[in-house]
């Protein structure tokens, strides 16, 4: 079915919010999308896009625009912090052929994906924060500057701290997870090849990928520690304090964090993935239903997912209520299942110096070694997902 002439309101203009523009509009509604920043400005660092969110990319006819902005991933490599030495080695060029990687950095994402919606009709109103949403037969938003305007459909993909996920099922009480990380981009001083290296320490890692043509490199580091930090993706930190935090890491860490001029910690918290996501002609999507912890590196791809899956669940239904129901039925489980994941894979990498860590590092590497497939297929349920072959309804 069309959804030819349904007028939806989507709150947020972040990866989650410019998808679904792209995918409902892309099927005939009037699309209205709402974003709080003045301007959809040089916000964030990388990403990375994998396979399954690449699908989304590819439906929508963007792929070889995001290849033209982005980093092909060919290799995952998990080092020892002592000194940078290859503990296992991934190689991306084992996986079927439809499935690539990429990294990319956030700006050019929402960059490409913004420029598209506009391309095609969607209205993208900027400066417009969102006060209280009230679900209903025709929800109703009320905008920060207590104008008020209502919809059919009320899409909240408004991240973390989303107004709709309030509206429909409380206030939320994340957890302190005990672990910071600190995020930077610098030029890529080390040459770094198109792969992500993971160097692994006591309490702590440091995940680093290129960006931009190689150019460039992103930098997320982790740190458990007992001190609160702010969930926020914009809180600058003294770079001092995040190499004093990686004193002890050798190999090309040292270097990498002296050219770190600018950077932002951010406390990372453990979220419930949202109960109920859709009611009274609403729908969370994207971080708003479901916050993940950055280990697995699924917040952008979940959130194409969700983009893709409510367009089509929509239009498989001639009722609104029906395919928002087959939408939180399609998507919940598959999103419990990778949050919990990205929880689980922290103490992976954190292990302390002993038999524990002797026995990991062993199996990565023979498992690596041996059997490079199976290593890699242990990823087939998330990389070979493919949610723009779903049977529509
Ligand atoms: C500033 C920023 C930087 C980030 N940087 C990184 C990064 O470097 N690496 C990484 O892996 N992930 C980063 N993320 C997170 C990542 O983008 C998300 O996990 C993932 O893409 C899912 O996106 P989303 O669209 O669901 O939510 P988000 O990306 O959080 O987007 C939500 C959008 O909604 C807008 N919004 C929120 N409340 C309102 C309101 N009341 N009214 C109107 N608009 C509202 C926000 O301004 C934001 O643009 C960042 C997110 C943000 C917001």
């Amino acid at each position: 079915m069309s959804l030819l002439g349904l007028d939806i309101c989507i709150i947020g203009g972040g990866i989650g919010g410019l998808a679904a523009a792209l995918c409902l509009s892309g099927r005939g509604a009037q699309v209205t999308l709402l974003e709080q920043a003045e301007a959809l400005r040089e916000v964030g660092a990388g990403l990375q896009v994998s396979p399954n969110g690449l699908r989304v990319i590819e439906a929508l006819g963007l792929a070889t625009e995001l290849a033209a902005r982005g980093v092909q991933g060919r290799a995952v490599s998990l080092r020892d912090f002592r000194d940078g030495g290859e503990v296992a080695r991934l190689d991306l060029g084992l996986l079927p052929e439809d499935q690539r990687y990429f990294f990319v950095h956030r700006a050019d994402l929402i960059d490409l994906l913004a420029g598209e919606a506009r391309a095609r009709g969607v209205e993208v109103r900027l400066g417009a924060q969102v006060a209280e949403v009230h679900p209903g037969k025709r929800p109703e938003l009320v905008m920060a500057d207590s104008s008020t305007r209502t919809a059919d459909l009320v899409v909240g993909a408004d991240g973390l701290h989303s107004r709709l996920r309030d509206a429909l099922i409380g206030a939320a009480k994340p957890q302190f997870t005990g672990q910071v990380a600190w995020r930077a981009v610098i030029p890529n001083v080390t040459g770094q090849g198109p792969e992500v290296q993971v160097h692994m320490g006591p309490g702590r890692h440091l995940v680093c990928y290129p960006l931009r043509d190689g150019q460039v490199l992103n930098i997320v580091a982790a740190q458990e520690r007992e001190a609160w930090a702010e969930e926020s993706w914009t809180h600058r930190d003294d770079p001092a304090n995040l190499r004093a935090a990686f004193a002890r890491f050798g190999g090309p860490v040292p270097e990498m964090l002296g050219a770190v001029e600018e950077v932002m910690l951010w406390g990372l918290f453990r979220h419930k993935v949202a109960e109920r996501w859709v009611g009274g002609n609403c729908a969370l999507l994207g971080d708003a239903a479901h916050p993940t912890l950055p280990y697995l590196a699924q917040g952008a791809n979940m959130a194409l997912e969700d983009a893709w899956a409510l367009s089509a669940c929509l239009a498989g239904h001639d009722e609104t209520a029906a395919g928002l129901a087959a939408y939180q039925q399609l998507r919940m489980a598959r999103c419990q299942r990778i949050v919990e994941t990205a929880t689980g894979n922290a103490w992976k990498y954190h292990l302390r110096p002993g038999p524990l860590r002797l026995a990991a590092h062993t199996a990565l590497r023979l498992g690596a070694r041996l059997a490079p497939v199976r290593a890699l297929r242990q990823f087939d349920w998330l990389y070979g997902y493919d949610v723009t072959r779903l049977p529509e309804g």
